[in-house]
């Protein structure tokens, strides 16, 4: 038994002589970790914290990436600040160093962290392993509310919260979670069309040219002949890896969509006014599926777009979060993607200490990817 296994998890910066005393007094090592004050973007730092202390059936993880998005952003900016800090990181991959008795994930493994776990009263979703839909409020997220992320050297979770993945899947581990999501909205996608008397896959429309958005000209594209990717400002980076998928089109200008029809549309953009336009070029009998969080108050929009949604006989999906189930098939999806595509997608890698530097930034990357180890193979 590990020296501190039944102490509870608690995490303080600590100094160096505070950490000296401990390593003495429990034989674990102290890790870093990107912490922060939600809403407080100068607090961002990369400091010693105390080892992640492991409950019983829990796993220790080494870090090996982290990727960071729109979603970390947003946390930087939240608004009301929140009053304690937490570690950043909710894409994450890493390897299990410490397996608990009787758990079924070897040392060795590569494994992604799982945002969401089990609510503690056992809503009826939590009850079914549907945490992604789970029913108690406030929500408990790791990396996002009211739990430590995994942007730290090492960490801790139990195997609920834990989805093993290929070791062939190497670095691109670290696009599961973000993959997910999209694959619950496919799966939803694919389960209304499934029931449509018509259902032509001619043309999809990709609105949002952003990591999510290129994931999915990528993953929903493949049961469509054609997919127009439209965003009037898209990264280098982005354009390069669409420029790898032979059925994407790419245009900057929504009046190229004017008076064109679509057979489904996969909102990434979070933008209203690409909501109102998409919707506008797709045909009767549409499936939408709404992957981005509006921004920006545009109520006027609202009531025409709806208008429009209704006239059309259309169906609305929208996703946040995904299972464990859809972690593990965003896995095993990405080890049929083209590598060149994926390479793309991960091209800008930072170290953590460098992490400050990127919340400070004004123009992101198409993806930053935090590398904490450096023996993280294709
Ligand atoms: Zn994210
Ligand atoms: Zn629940």
């Amino acid at each position: 038994m590990r020296p501190c296994e039944l102490i509870d998890v608690v995490t303080v910066t600590v100094t160096v002589a505070q950490r000296r005393r401990r390593a003495v007094a429990c034989t674990v090592a102290p890790v870093r970790a990107m912490r922060v004050v939600p809403g407080r973007l100068e607090s961002a730092e990369f400091v010693w914290l105390e080892e992640p202390r492991l409950r019983v059936g829990e796993y220790l993880v080494e870090s090996l990436l982290v990727g960071l998005c729109g979603t970390d952003r947003e946390l930087l900016a939240r608004t009301p600040a929140a009053e304690v800090p937490l570690t950043l990181g909710h894409e994450s991959l890493g390897r299990v160093v410490e397996a608990p008795e009787g758990g079924r994930i070897p040392v060795g493994a590569l494994v992604v962290g799982v945002i969401r776990g089990a609510c503690t009263a056992a809503c009826d979703a939590c009850r079914v392993g549907r945490f992604d839909q789970c029913r108690s409020s406030p929500l408990v997220e790791r990396g996002l509310y009211g739990a430590d992320g995994y942007g730290s050297e090492r960490w801790a979770a139990a195997e609920d919260r834990l989805v093993q993945v290929p070791q062939s899947l190497g670095r691109f581990g670290v696009l599961v979670e973000p993959l997910s999501s999209l694959v619950k909205g496919r799966d939803r996608m694919r389960a209304v069309r499934g029931t449509l008397p018509i259902a032509n896959s001619d043309r999809l429309l990709v609105a949002g040219a952003g990591p999510i958005g290129v994931l999915a000209a990528w993953l929903f594209g493949q049961d469509f002949a054609v997919t127009v990717v439209v965003d009037p400002m898209p990264s280098d980076a982005a354009l390069a890896a669409l420029g790898e998928l032979a059925w994407v089109e790419f245009t900057q200008d929504w009046a190229t969509i004017a008076g064109t029809s679509v057979d489904a549309v996969v909102d990434c953009s979070g933008s209203p006014d690409a909501l109102a336009r998409s919707i506008e070029a797709l045909a009767p009998g549409g499936v939408i599926v709404l992957e981005g969080i509006a921004r920006d108050d545009h109520a006027g929009l609202l009531p025409a777009a709806l208008r429009n949604l209704v006239l059309k006989d259309a169906t609305v999906c929208a996703t946040v979060n995904a299972s464990r189930a859809q972690y593990a098939a965003a896995a095993q999806e990405l080890l049929s993607a083209p590598e060149g595509f994926l390479a793309g997608l991960l091209e800008r890698e930072i170290r953590p200490q460098e992490w400050p530097e990127w919340a400070a930034s004004v123009k992101p990357a198409l993806k930053t990817i935090v590398r904490f180890a450096a023996d993280v193979a294709d």
